[in-house]
Order: C-alpha cells, then structure tokens, then sequence
C-alpha cells in the first residue's frame, strides 16, 4: 500500500515536471531592451566603469542568456520610438530623470513622442519592467497631472532617508513573480517612498514594513506600504520593484530569481495576476510609535 502511494506521487511529479518543462519550451524567449540612461543622478549599478557594461547590465544580460532571450542594453533612449519597440516583447527601465534631456552618461535624449509610444506600445500587449529609480523618472509637472509614463509604473518617487534593513512583507505569496521569495524578506536597502499610487490599477504583490531599524528616521514611521507591484494597460503588464540601489542587490541569487520569475509571468498570455488589491492590503492606519 506503502509503495503504491509512492509510486502515484512520483508519477504525479513527473507529470508535473513534464508539464512545466513544455510550458518553459513552449515560451519563446523575449526579446529585450534595457534602458539606463540617467539625467541626473546615476546609480553605481548602471555606471559604466573603465569601459565595462554595468554591474546591471552584466546580471540582466546573464538572465537573459540562460534564458535564451536576444538582449540590448543601452544608455541612448531615443531607441524608445513605436518604429523600434517592435523588435521587442520586453522593455526593462532602471532610467532616472527627464529622458528628452541630454545627460552626462552620453545616452542620447527621448524624443518628444517616446513616452507616449511606450505606453501605446504596452497598450498593444508590450511588456515593461521598471526596477529603483524607474519611478524618479518622467515626473509630474508643475501643473500637477502626472505623466502617462508615471500612471503607467503606477506610483511616483518622492525621496528617501538613510539606507536601513527593513522587511518586504510578500502580500501575494502565490503570484507567480514572487514563488520564489522568502515571505517575510529582510535585507539593507535605500528604501523609496512614493506618492501617486496608481490605486485603481496596481496589485500589490510586497509592502516595506520599516520595522523597527526604519523607525529610528522620523520619515519611515509609517504604516507599511507598497514596494513591488504589478498591473496589467491594455493587452500589456507591466511590473515595478522599488528595488535595486545596491550593488549587493543586483547580486543577490534571490533578487536574480526575482527577475526571472517576473519575467515569465509578464511574458505569459494574458493578464491573470493583475488584479488591482490595494484597498485590500495596504493598511491605512500608520502604526503608533
Ligand atoms: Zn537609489
């Protein structure tokens, strides 16, 4: 009886391993574009240094191998244009600032109508993945509307403090891009805060919790709050993680398989795992100190 139990669950894992290797041959790698021009500030992860593809550009670049995926990395953001996104199923943005401007890191400005072709690009079934300084990008103007590219990362950066080890509280442990995180993910971070939550659209999949080591600077005594989240424009999906300011972040396998298992879920057909959840998760009190 004993051998005949084991005998069906070795069966049903092979069922299971035969279905989820199909499902991965069945995929066609993507074919991805990854901007990281900066107007102003540059992050130490997308610097250029003697020459050498940055630190961001080297783990993405792996990924991608492993995965079969064709992959350009590029610092010149007039690429984003609706004649070129259509060499590509997967945009990556770890941008910073007003692309249409020229910058010091020598990436060749936006034009005019980029923001609007990426977006319309996503409508029509692209994929964006945005990574840290992605939402310091684009800003809202003075006159108060936020832009297209904003409403479509889904929130907005405003600052930050002193880098500190706080905790991602895993809100949808059974998405697909989060399978493979721990629940409760603690490590040191540059933590982001933002405004103009994109509520209506965004499933939040991870909330910071600043516990107590964020507690000790007066602007993360706050309750916790979105951190990684997803959405689904149009056809598109798009999904943003506030990580990435450090280098040791970029080299962490599970931040790495992180990547990869967001990857394969934005490019997987349709729009399951996109429902919008933020009233649902994110708590509204702030905790009393
Ligand atoms: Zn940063």
């Amino acid at each position: 009886m004993t051998r005949m139990i084991a005998v069906a669950t070795l069966a049903g894992l092979a069922a299971v391993c035969v279905a989820s290797t199909s499902l991965a041959q069945d995929m066609t790698p993507p074919r991805i574009l990854f901007l990281s021009k900066s107007e102003g500030f540059e992050h130490s992860p997308v610097a250029v240094k003697d020459g050498k593809p940055c630190l961001a550009e080297t783990v993405l670049g792996q990924l991608a191998q492993e995965n079969g995926s064709p992959f350009k990395s590029t610092k010149d953001a007039s690429l984003i244009n609706a004649d070129n996104l259509k060499n590509y199923d997967l945009v990556c943005f770890y941008t910073q600032g007003d692309l249409t401007k020229p910058s010091k890191d020598g990436g060749a400005p936006m034009g005019e109508k980029g923001q609007a072709d990426l977006v319309e690009w996503i409508k029509n079934g692209g994929r964006f993945m945005g990574f840290h300084s992605a939402s310091d990008t684009f800003h809202t103007p003075a006159d108060g509307e936020v832009t297209p590219y904003l409403k479509m990362v889904g929130a907005e950066f405003t600052g930050h403090g002193g880098q500190f080890k706080g905790t991602l509280k895993i809100v949808d442990p059974m998405h697909p891009a989060m399978e493979n995180v721990p629940k409760d993910w603690s490590f040191p971070e540059e933590w982001y805060l933002f405004n103009h939550f994109n509520t209506a659209t965004m499933h939040v999949l991870a909330l910071l919790d600043p516990g107590e080591d964020g507690a000790k600077q007066e602007k993360y005594r706050i309750a916790p709050y979105p951190s990684i989240w997803c959405s689904a424009l149009g056809k598109g999906k798009v999904y943003f993680s506030s990580l990435g300011h450090r280098e040791d972040v970029w080299e962490s396998p599970t931040f790495q398989k992180s990547i990869v298992d967001a990857g394969m879920w934005l490019m997987a057909p349709g729009t399951e795992g996109t429902e919008p959840n933020y009233d649902k998760v994110v708590p509204k009190e702030a905790p009393k100190k």
